[in-house]
C-alpha cells in the first residue's frame, strides 16, 4: 500500500532530521509519497505568509503530516505557525508520551507516562490586546465542549493502551471558573469510564510530584499552558527534548512532530539527534495502520541506543545524524 503524507521539513535542524527519518521509513518497507509543504520562516521569507493556504489545503486533503521544528520569534514577528496549525486544523489533542529509553542518560529509570494536552484553547487562544499603554490582557478561554473532547480523548487513549489511571491536572482552587469548568467536565467524563481509575491534582503539586516520583503517574490530562510546561518537564525525566515525540490529533487531520525546536546552535552541521522525530514518525505509522513497520523501526532504534556505539553528541556520542540513521537501518 502507498500513502500520501505531507512533509513540513521545518527550519534549522528540521531538513537534516526529516531526511534521515524518510530514509529509515523507506528502508522499513513503507512506501510514502511525501508531499513537500512550506511553512515557517522560509515560507514567510518567500511568500510573506508563514502558513500558506496551500499547506493547509494539502494537510486537509491527505489528513496526515510529519513536521520538523519551525522557528518562532519571541514577543515580535508572526504568530506561531505551530499554534496556527493546531487551531486551523482543530488538532485539539496533543499526545506526548514520556518513556525511559535504555541507553539514554536520564534522571529516572522506567518512567512511562503520557501527557494529554488540550491544544486549541486556554491562553493560546490568541486573544491578546493592549488595554492602555503598559497594561495588556491575554484571555484564557476554556469551554465545556473543548474540555469534554480532550477528557474523552484521554480516557479513550488510556482504554486503548490498557492504561490504569487518568489524572486531571488543574488549578481550580484559584482559577475557579475556567479550571473549575475543566475539572468539573473531566469529573463528569470519568463517570463514563468505570474501568479506568480517575483522580485529580493541582498543577503546582503535580510538578513537584513528577520530579520526586514520576512513577506514580499514568495518563495526565490538562489544558493548554499547563500541558505545554508539564510535557516538557516529562521530557526532562526521560532524557530531554531530543528523545520525546508528539502527535497533534484532531477529527480531520493528524500532525506528528518532535517536541524540540530548530536547535540553531547545531543546525546544518549533521549533529542533530533524529530520535524524537523518528519516534513521532513511528507514532504516525501506527496511526496509519502500519503498526508492524512502526514497531520494527522502534526495535532497531532502541537497539542502537542501548548498544551505545553510534550515538549523537547530545547523548554523549560522536556519531553524525546520518551515521545514527544508517546504524538504525542496518538493524531493521
Ligand atoms: P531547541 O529545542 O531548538 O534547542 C534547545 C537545546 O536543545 C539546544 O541546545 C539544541 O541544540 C538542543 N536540541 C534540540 N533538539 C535537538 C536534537 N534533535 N538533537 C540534539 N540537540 C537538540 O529550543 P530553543 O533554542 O528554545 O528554540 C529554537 C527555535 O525553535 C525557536 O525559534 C523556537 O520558537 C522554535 N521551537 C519550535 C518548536 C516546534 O516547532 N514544535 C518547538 C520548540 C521551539
Amino acid at each position: 500500500m502507498s500513502y500520501q503524507v505531507c512533509l513540513l521539513s521545518g527550519d534549522g535542524i528540521g531538513p537534516e532530521i526529516t531526511s534521515v527519518v524518510q530514509d529509515i521509513i523507506a528502508a522499513a518497507g513503507v512506501t510514502i509519497e511525501w508531499i513537500p509543504c512550506e511553512a515557517g520562516l522560509s515560507a514567510f521569507e518567500k511568500h510573506g505568509d508563514p502558513l500558506p493556504q496551500e499547506t493547509l489545503d494539502n494537510i486537509r486533503r491527505t489528513k496526515i503530516a510529519l513536521k520538523g521544528p519551525l522557528a518562532t520569534a519571541s514577543g515580535t514577528g508572526f504568530r506561531s505557525v505551530n499554534v496556527s496549525l493546531r487551531k486551523e486544523l482543530q488538532l485539539y489533542a496533543n499526545y506526548r508520551p514520556a518513556k525511559s529509553l535504555k541507553g539514554v542518560p536520564a534522571p529516572f529509570k522506567d518512567v512511562d507516562l503520557i501527557v494529554v494536552r488540550e491544544n486549541t484553547e486556554g491562553l493560546y487562544s490568541g486573544l491578546e490586546h493592549t488595554v492602555i499603554p503598559g497594561v495588556v490582557e491575554s484571555l484564557r478561554v476554556i469551554t465545556e465542549t473543548g474540555s469534554r473532547r480532550i477528557a474523552k480523548f484521554a480516557f479513550d487513549t488510556a482504554r486503548s493502551l490498557g492504561r490504569k489511571r487518568v489524572t486531571c491536572i488543574h488549578k481550580a482552587n484559584i482559577l475557579k471558573l475556567s479550571d473549575g469548568l475543566f475539572l468539573d467536565t473531566c469529573n463528569k467524563v470519568a463517570k463514563d469510564y468505570p474501568d479506568i481509575e480517575y483522580d485529580d491534582c493541582i498543577v503546582d503539586a503535580a510538578a513537584m510530584k513528577m520530579v520526586l516520583n514520576p512513577h506514580q503517574f499514568d495518563v495526565l490530562v490538562m489544558e493548554n499552558l499547563f500541558g505545554d510546561i508539564l510535557s516538557d518537564l516529562a521530557s526532562g525525566l526521560v532524557g530531554g527534548l531530543g528523545v520525546t515525540p508528539s502527535g497533534n490529533l484532531g477529527t480531520d487531520a493528524a500532525v506528528f512532530e518532535a517536541v524540540h525546536g530548530t536547535a540553531p546552535d547545531i543546525a546544518g552541521k549533521n549533529l542533530a539527534n533524529p530520535t524524537a522525530l523518528l519516534l513521532s514518525a513511528t507514532m504516525m505509522l501506527k496511526h496509519m495502520g502500519e503498526t508492524e513497520a512502526g514497531k520494527k523501526i522502534e526495535a532497531s532504534l532502541f537497539a542502537v541506543l542501548e548498544e551505545g556505539k553510534t550515538l549523537t553528541g547530545d547523548l554523549q556520542g560522536s556519531a553524525s545524524t546520518t551515521e545514527f540513521g544508517e546504524a538504525i537501518i542496518a538493524k531493521l
